[in-house]
């Protein structure tokens, strides 16, 4: 470098960082409409962003300390969070958008997305806000009640990335005495399709090919490694900002590989149909040590934050399919989740309304172990799964419903606490899909709203589907005494104590009789095994 330019350099102000640049160009009022884009809204293609005039328009984006401690939030998800906002407000501006951005760190942030919007309201004097409908009927108030505080109209867009609006779910589920997602996915395959044939029947003879998706693995897996999105300038200073602002937040952010632009993405979605789809159906059950993602894709966080689109993301598995690249099973199973399943979920939660989230139809009052947060425990299923969490932000989904759920279901953890938990610690994790996958499928607490029956398995489950007993203290085998597996210990007391609650459920009939016929000395010697693990692990009581 020259010896002048070195100097000059030398007396420059420090360069402004990214997210300052950000904050740096601020708009001036008066606008027309104000875009409030929340941070699961990224979406370039949504009418709110598609319909901006970027002379008389702008877009409000704020970080908000309220979200990562209102509930407590992982510094991976928050981090996937801020940082994915940053990239898609660069992106606007990029685009010409004038983009009025509040960052964590500004000092006149109020933290709360309420009093922020009345703050851009007054310096911005915008005849109209508009937002796309959001994914929390927390938010939702929040929108509402600052557009009626601030005195400016509010419009309310629908969401264009989800295939089924909340109308049409609800018109779906008028009437009906359960919501079955099988028939809703069934429903979908005809409007959409998707794998049915000429006379709307399924492709293949059959519309679910769970039964050939549960294969164990019998050795070590290879599955190719997904990419790593290495943190660019903007990632890494959002990263130094959530350590120095959240220090006490769960988790870790050595490991951070997720994708946080559209293009990153999509790169992420090319990679699964190339390389993991192919096997996804076979394996989609299986667990194994240290192979946190086998052959799953970790396409919820970018779909969850609206980088991907989900009709992008089925035409690309069913052209792969088209080209015999993948099986009928792999791709059934795909489409299942992202048509059948993520819908479903995000019907549910909008249907039954927010009165969801206190339901509590089994009565657990239990607290959630502090494992849950640091992985520190001798269960050596539980070990894996919560340390996977832990630095990763993502596990798949059997051991989100098998292990962590059934260890919360079983030992009688209270629905809402490990509600909380999911919400914080999974990089994807969004109220309306954490909600009705918590408290419904897992916890069984909307009394069967979303699954049919409570999924509560023994440790003999576990040993089936993955390698983690045989490097377990725990004896897999044993349902009694210092060395039976906890699994097996609470299972049999979970059907025990919700035996009676439990008898009208036509799917239980088989498993309730097998307690039935338990001896009562045997049932009372679980009963209190039971108990003293729930005392060990904290979740009632002190040991
Ligand atoms: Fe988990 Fe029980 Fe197996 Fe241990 S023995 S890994 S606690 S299921």
């Amino acid at each position: 470098m020259p010896r002048n330019a070195e100097s000059k350099s030398a007396a420059a102000p420090p360069a402004p960082s990214k997210g300052e640049g950000l904050a740096r160009r601020r708009v001036a009022g008066p606008v027309r409409d104000l875009a409030i884009v929340l941070g699961d809204q990224l979406d370039i293609d949504a009418p709110l962003i598609r319909e901006l005039d970027p002379v008389r328009d702008a877009v409000l984006m704020m970080e908000v300390a309220e979200e990562s401690t209102r509930v407590w939030s992982s510094k991976q998800r928050t981090t996937v969070f801020l940082a994915a906002m940053r990239h898609f407000a660069m992106d606007l501006q990029s685009r010409g958008v004038r983009v009025h951005y509040i960052t964590l760190d500004d000092a006149d942030n109020q933290q709360s997305f309420g009093r922020e919007i009345r703050r851009a309201v007054d310096l911005l004097r915008p005849a109209r806000l508009r937002c796309t409908w959001p994914g929390e009927w927390g938010v939702l108030a929040q929108l509402q009640n600052a557009a009626r505080l601030a005195n400016v109209p509010l419009e309310l867009l629908e969401d264009t990335h989800f295939l089924t609006t909340r109308d049409e779910f609800s018109g779906w589920a008028a009437g009906r005495r359960q919501l079955v997602m099988e028939y809703f996915y069934r429903e979908q395959r005809r409007k959409l399709g998707i794998l049915v044939d000429a006379k709307g029947g399924p492709v293949g003879g059959k519309w679910n090919y769970d039964a050939d998706n549960r294969a164990a693995f019998k050795t070590a897996p290879k599955p190719p490694l997904p990419p790593t999105h290495e943190p660019d300038e903007i990632t890494r200073e959002v990263m130094a900002l959530v350590e120095r602002r959240f220090p006490e937040a769960p988790g870790t952010l050595t490991h951070f590989r997720w994708p946080l632009t559209r293009a990153a993405a999509l790169r992420e979605l090319d990679d699964f149909i190339d390389n993991r789809l192919p096997r996804f159906g076979d394996h989609q059950d299986a667990m194994w040590e240290r192979e946190p993602f086998l052959y799953h894709s970790l396409l919820s966080t970018p779909l969850n934050l609206k980088l991907l689109n989900p009709r992008e993301v089925v035409g690309k598995a069913l052209r792969a399919y088209e080209a015999g690249r993948v099986p009928l099973n792999c791709v059934e199973g795909f489409v299942r989740q992202v048509i059948g399943w993520r819908e479903f979920i995000r019907g549910v939660y909008w249907h039954i309304g927010p009165d969801y989230a206190n339901r509590n139809a089994l009565d657990q009052h239990g607290r959630l172990p502090e494992f849950y947060w640091t992985a520190d425990t001798d269960m050596n299923c539980m070990r894996h799964c919560l340390s996977e969490v832990r630095d990763n932000g993502f596990g798949h989904h059997i051991q989100r419903l098998m292990v962590t759920g059934n260890f919360a279901l079983i030992s009688g953890v209270s629905p809402r606490a490990i509600s909380d938990w999911y919400l914080a610690m999974y990089a994807d994790a969004v109220d309306w899909v954490t909600l009705p996958n918590t408290l419904g499928m897992a916890m069984h607490a909307d009394g069967g709203v979303v699954g049919t029956k409570p999924y509560a398995a023994s440790g003999k489950y576990i040993d089936r589907m993955s390698n983690y007993c045989s490097g377990c203290k725990y004896d897999v085998a044993a349902r009694t005494g210092p060395q039976a597996c906890p699994f097996n210990v609470f299972y049999w007391d979970f059907l025990i104590r919700n035996r009676e609650r439990l008898r009208s459920n036509q799917r239980m009939s088989m498993i309730l009789k097998n307690v039935d016929r338990l001896a009562e000395a045997e049932r009372s010697t679980i009963a209190h095994d039971a108990e003293r693990l729930r005392k060990r692990f904290q979740i009632s009581g002190e040991e």
